[in-house]
């Protein structure tokens, strides 16, 4: 089917639309205003425009697409480099933590050489005399603190396990030698020539001092020793000799009853015997002898009495 238009050449006439089917004679003349064919070619100009923007805009979005594209493979290339960089600081704070840990290793074993020291310190104070304060160690001296610390620490334990060795050795040698009265009482004879106490004539030497006081009065070891005899011996009676193992030697005679039998290890002060007059006496009294390297000596040049 053919279509023509013809355009009247006035205005008052309509134009023609002829409508020419394959056969002739059914040709149809079809009369249109000029307004639809402005309509129409309105129409055709609309649509051409709106085409040519739809392209603009698909090839607009196109390159956009491509844009997105490109920039996210940035954004992956960048989360790549991110997840190795958390990968190498995951490295660094496991060696960190590492670190942290053998300080903390550290610390522990300077906290349990402080331990030793505090120790050290307490059994070497309970050591020293009370009253010689002079001696005693003072807390709160400032430790180096550098590198080397735990051997510096260690420096100091050492030290201070010297010094605790040499104060014990002292003070074990010191409660070795008899130095204490073995009784309260009144002191009745002293060391030396003596007129005979039974007789009032002839001198004779007296080897050790009387300390007079009632029966049952306890008699106490002057020092640490070791029990070497208790027993009866002809004019001592009843009599308890401690050996202190550095040459000295005491004996307690005249005793009413022996409380510690041979071979017992004592300390200064420990119960040994009750005072009594058995043996060569004439009244309840404890005869004391110090004896160096088996000589009697006079007790009072060791022992001190408390004013
Ligand atoms: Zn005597």
């Amino acid at each position: 089917m053919q279509l023509k238009i013809f355009f009247s050449k006035t205005n008052t006439e309509k134009d023609t639309l002829i409508m020419t089917p394959e056969k002739r004679d059914k040709t149809k003349l079809l009369p249109i205003s000029r307004l639809i064919i402005y309509l129409l070619l309105l129409f055709i100009i609309i649509l051409v425009v709106s085409l040519s923007a739809l392209i603009s805009i698909y090839r607009q979005h196109k390159q956009t697409v491509a844009e997105l594209k490109k920039s996210n493979e940035e954004y992956l290339a960048t989360i790549k480099h991110l997840e190795a960089e958390n990968t190498n600081h995951k490295d660094a704070i496991s060696e960190y933590k590492e670190t942290i840990a053998q300080y903390d290793e550290e610390a522990a074993a300077i906290r349990q050489k402080l331990i030793q020291i505090e120790e050290l310190e307490r059994k070497v104070n309970s050591l020293i005399d009370s009253k010689d304060s002079s001696m005693k160690l003072s807390r709160g001296g400032s430790f180096p603190v550098s590198s080397s610390l735990t051997q510096d620490l260690d420096k100091k334990i050492k030290s201070l396990d010297t010094l605790f060795t040499k104060v014990s050795t002292h003070i074990e040698q010191q409660r070795r030698i008899p130095l204490i009265l073995p009784c309260i009482g009144r002191i009745s004879s002293t060391f030396g020539y003596r007129p005979n106490p039974f007789t009032g004539k002839n001198k004779e030497f007296h080897r050790g001092v009387d300390i007079a006081n009632k029966y049952g009065t306890p008699i106490y070891a002057s020092a640490d020793g070791i029990v070497t005899k208790s027993g009866w011996i002809n004019g001592y009676g009843y009599t308890i000799i401690i050996d202190h193992g550095n040459g000295y030697e005491t004996l307690y005679a005249h005793n009413s009853k022996l409380t510690v039998p041979v071979g017992t290890a004592v300390n200064r002060g420990d119960k040994i015997a009750e005072m009594g007059s058995s043996g060569r006496a004439t009244g309840p009294h404890s005869h004391f002898e110090i004896r160096l390297n088996s000589q009697a000596i006079n007790p009072f040049s060791l022992i001190v009495l408390a004013s």
